[in-house]
């Protein structure tokens, strides 16, 4: 039997965590795909270790696969070696780098304060990673009749990130199976494309945007030189709440392009702060890493531009600096873009900016990525524009600065982009499983898959 089940989202704090097994009862053998760790609505609530803790058997996984290295994604992996998870994390190469470094900054946050111990997991993480170049079959396991193999293809997301076929074969019996991981929107800056699967017998497909589409590039462009024109125009900050990997390196690509096509003394005086020394390390990572950047970026360089590292970008690390920074923001009239975590204001350092410059008129938030509801960035997008107020620590912060999102920048395939994934595969599904998105995104795209007539598609429990 080849079976896949889903561990992830059960209780509300657990993110993305697929299992694709094959064989039967004590002979079988599987994979997980991702072992993340929601972030959102039950954040706030308190996730104890033990709600944490993994809560399914795992005697028999044989392997991680790491489809990218967003904490919803790979939040739980410590975890999983916790419960006595002896087996590889296979993952793409430029996954294998980022990943010790975004589970230092989560172990941190939510595990132990201990550096030994930290230094301990992560060097037996170090141990267990195998990265795997795109597009290429790595065997799992392939034992009697039954055998295992995935291969990594990009999936445009943010870099490293991969959708993963599987070949399981039992016997006779043999089947392609696709999880999608997290899609990336086609047109995002840095990244290539997305390139549809050429067979999948089984889809697992995320649907964040699965009811909606995403403006198209130029428009987000446009809006975002909006909004920075309002920062030149009377001297006020752009707060960004911005996830560290991402889309901080997609907006420094775009701005970095504004300034060069507009340039003049207006343009060269707006400075951009990346405060954060998570996201200044991603920013370090993805420069290094210009083989896996698309065609138009790698022009970019050729003709000499440093399009994550230009003259007005200053990286502020300590936490004494930061304190320095919003103090001296809310009080200047220097216009300046901050990008700062997290990405939906429901901790880190953008809430210190938040609490200091949110009353200001002159001000502007804007958010480029998902606010799950029940967080403060949910609540700054829906009541700000109406004049109202967000609460941080118990106080009230009322909302005087304009609220904007522009929504391409969060990395995610629109819905029509989904549907382009799906329709471009040759062998198409006979089953597409819905996973990782809002209930109302998930029922939406399984209606508009329904409609266009595709077999068994199921939204699964657990998912
Ligand atoms: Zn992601």
């Amino acid at each position: 039997m080849i079976s896949i089940s889903h561990h992830g989202a059960t209780s509300g704090v657990t993110g993305s965590c697929h299992e694709l097994t094959v064989g039967h009862a004590a002979e079988k053998s599987g994979i997980l795909i991702d072992c993340g760790l929601f972030q959102g609505q039950d954040e706030g609530r308190g996730a104890s270790a033990s709600d944490l803790s993994i809560d399914f058997p795992i005697e028999h996984i044989r392997a991680l696969v790491v489809t990218h290295v967003h904490i919803d994604h790979v939040g739980r992996i410590p975890y999983l070696l916790a419960a006595g998870f002896d087996g590889p994390i296979i993952c793409s190469e430029p996954s294998a780098i980022m990943l010790p470094e975004i589970l230092e900054d989560a172990l941190k946050i939510g595990f132990t304060r201990d550096r030994q111990l930290i230094e301990r997991v992560l060097g037996l993480i170090r141990s267990r990673l195998v990265p795997v170049p795109y597009g290429q079959w790595h065997s799992v396991f392939a034992e009697g009749d039954c055998s295992l193999s995935v291969r990594l293809q990009r999936a445009g997301h943010i870099l490293g990130s991969a959708y993963v076929e599987c070949d399981a074969r039992e016997g006779e019996t043999e089947e392609r199976i696709v999880f999608s991981g997290d899609l990336g929107a086609p047109h995002a800056p840095l990244l290539p494309a997305s390139q549809s699967p050429e067979r999948a017998d089984r889809l697992v497909i995320e649907s964040t945007y699965g009811d909606k589409d995403h403006e198209d590039r130029e428009t987000r462009r446009y809006r975002l030189k909006a909004v920075l024109e309002h920062a030149l125009e009377d001297g006020g900050t752009v707060l960004v709440p911005a996830f560290s990997i991402g889309r901080t390196q997609e907006l420094l690509y775009e701005i970095e392009s504004l300034i060069h096509e507009f340039g003049g003394e207006l343009w060269n005086n707006l400075e951009i702060v990346v405060d954060s020394p998570l996201a200044a390390d991603f920013t370090r990572i993805y420069r290094d890493l210009k083989p896996y950047w698309d065609a138009e970026a790698t022009e970019l360089v050729r003709q000499g531009r440093h399009p994550l590292s230009f003259e007005q970008l200053t990286v502020i690390n300590s936490h004494d600096e930061h304190l320095n920074a919003v103090d001296y923001l809310a009080r200047s009239h220097r216009p300046c873009v901050v990008l700062a975590g997290s990405g939906m204001c429901a901790g880190g350092r953008i809430v210190n900016y938040l609490k200091a410059m949110l009353g200001d008129k002159r001000n502007d938030v804007l958010f480029v990525g998902y606010q799950a509801a029940g967080t403060p960035g949910r609540d700054i997008l829906n009541y700000g524009p109406k004049g109202g107020w967000v609460q941080f620590d118990g106080n009230r912060y009322d909302i005087r600065a304009r609220i904007h999102q522009v929504s391409g920048y969060s990395a995610h395939a629109g819905q029509s982009d989904l549907l382009r994934f799906i329709d471009g595969i040759s062998e198409g599904p006979q089953e597409i499983r819905i996973v990782h998105g809002d209930e109302s995104a998930k029922q939406a795209f399984k209606k508009e898959l329904d409609r266009r007539g595709f077999p068994n598609v199921l939204i699964p429990v657990g998912s």
